[in-house]
C-alpha cells in the first residue's frame, strides 16, 4: 500500500484531498502546518509521495522540500495557487516532479498521483530485491530461489524489515529507527524480536549464517545491510 504525506493549510481542501486519496486505497498522513511536517522530514520518513501546498504558515512548501531533498528522491508533487511560470520553475528547480494550480480538478490530482507513484525508479526498485539468487518480492512476501521455487513466505513485519534495508542499503540503521517503522505507536517488542529476523533473514540468505556477509551487526547501534 503506497504511503502519500499531504501538506496543506486549508482544511478543507486537505479532507478532501485525504478522504479521496483513502478512498482510492493509500494510506494518508496529513499536516496542516509547514513547522510539524519539517520535523518530521528532518528525520527518517517512509513516504511514497509527499504533496505540499507552496504557501504554509511559518515554513513554505518550498522550504519543506528543500529539506526533504536533503534526504530522499520521494516524489514531491506541489499544489499552488500561483499559477505563474516562474513559479512552477522555482518549484520543480528544486526537485519537484511535479505542479498542480488550484483550483484543480479531483481527477488530474489523483491521475498525477498514480503517475507519480508508478513511474517512479524508486518504487520499481523496491518491488523485489535479489540477494545470493534469492529474490524477495515485497508485494507477496514470498522468497524463491533461482528456479522460482518458492523457499519461504515472510510475515508482513519481516518484509517491512527488509525493504527498510534495502531503502538503506550500506548505511546503519538505528533500532531505533527500526522501532519507528516496523511498530511506529504500537506495542514495543521484546529487544529479541528484531534479533530473531536478523538470525531468520541470515539463515535464509547468508552462505554461512554465523559469518554473515549481508546483514551485520553494528554493536550498541542497530544494523547494516550490504548485498556484496
Ligand atoms: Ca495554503
Amino acid at each position: 500500500m503506497h504511503r502519500i504525506c499531504i501538506v496543506e493549510d486549508e482544511q478543507s481542501l486537505r479532507d478532501m484531498i485525504g478522504l479521496n486519496l483513502e478512498l482510492e486505497g493509500y494510506r494518508v498522513q496529513a499536516f496542516s502546518d509547514g513547522q510539524t511536517a519539517q520535523k518530521l522530514f528532518e528525520q527518517t520518513f517512509h513516504f511514497d509521495l509527499i504533496i505540499l501546498d507552496v504557501m504554509l504558515p511559518h515554513v513554505s512548501g518550498f522550504d519543506l522540500c528543500r529539506t526533504i531533498r536533503q534526504h530522499s528522491h520521494v516524489p514531491v508533487l506541489f499544489l499552488s495557487a500561483k499559477g505563474t511560470t516562474a513559479d512552477r520553475i522555482a518549484g520543480l528547480k528544486l526537485g519537484a516532479n511535479d505542479y498542480l494550480v488550484k483550483p484543480f480538478d479531483l481527477e488530474e490530482l489523483l491521475l498525477k498521483v498514480q503517475i507519480l507513484l508508478n513511474g517512479s525508479v524508486q518504487q520499481d526498485q523496491l518491488d523485489t530485491l535479489q540477494i545470493n539468487n534469492k529474490t524477495v518480492n515485497f508485494s507477496t512476501f514470498e522468497v524463491r530461489d533461482a528456479q522460482n521455487n518458492i523457499l519461504h513466505t515472510f510475515t508482513k513485519r519481516e518484509v517491512q524489515l527488509l525493504e527498510l534495508f534495502h531503502e538503506k542499503e550500506g548505511k546503519v540503521v538505528s533500532r531505533q529507527e527500526i522501532l519507528d517503522r516496523l511498530w511506529g505507536a504500537e506495542q514495543i517488542p521484546t529487544a529479541r524480536t528484531i534479533d530473531n529476523y536478523i538470525l531468520a533473514f541470515r539463515k535464509l540468505f547468508e552462505p554461512d549464517p554465523k559469518n554473515p556477509q549481508h546483514f551485520h551487526s553494528i554493536r550498541g547501534v542497530g544494523y547494516k545491510f550490504t548485498r556484496e
